[in-house]
């Protein structure tokens, strides 16, 4: 796989169809700046302005291009909430479909065929395989991403966390909790 992607850039350089500075520019962008940390700044602000996560759940898109987060692979996104009752679990049965602006890349588990036929079958062995116990009176949502819907985890905001700041806040919240194959 390495050698078919060098030969293909090199190829593609050759004949003038990329800059190489634009492919590094693009690598730096998803290496560096575009990640979870930015699902977990949203996650943050839901949890400490009310009016902000009501706007959230009615539109993902909008709220979230609020705080910046616009793009590629998120242009119309839905966030589905964690509540003590309901826990949501994402995944794309079909290919890999992803919230780029707000996660980053997919994890490779999360492109694999194991991960996206048993996040239907079985969601509850899933999220226990990632270490996450649901109890028996949860109910589970499973949501299919699709090359048109992008989805986030809204995840349960953590007890003892009434004195932390959105940034402290942001810290608490992870990639997977966003996918919701853990739970905070
Ligand atoms: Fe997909």
């Amino acid at each position: 796989m390495v050698l078919r992607v060098k030969a293909l850039e090199s190829l593609m350089v050759e004949k003038g169809l990329v800059d190489l500075a634009a492919l590094d520019a693009i690598v730096d962008l998803f290496e560096h700046k575009v990640g979870p940390r930015n699902g977990a700044r949203v996650v943050a602000r839901a949890w400490s302005d009310p009016a902000y996560k009501a706007r959230l759940l009615a539109d993902a898109t909008d709220a979230v291009a609020e705080l910046g987060y616009a793009g590629g692979q998120g242009e119309h996104m839905v966030v589905v909430e964690n509540t003590a009752q309901v826990h949501n679990l994402v995944v794309c049965t079909l290919c890999s479909c992803y919230p780029w602006p707000v996660l980053g890349l997919p994890p490779v588990w999360y492109k694999s065929a194991p991960y996206r036929s048993r996040a239907v079958i079985d969601p509850r062995g899933i999220v226990a395989e990632f270490g996450t116990y649901l109890p028996v009176d949860i109910e589970v949502r499973v949501w299919d991403s699709t090359a048109e819907i992008r989805y986030l985890v809204l995840p349960e905001r953590p007890a003892g966390t009434d004195g932390l700041d959105e940034q402290a806040l942001a810290a608490l919240v992870t990639r997977d909790g966003m996918i919701g194959t853990a739970r905070l």
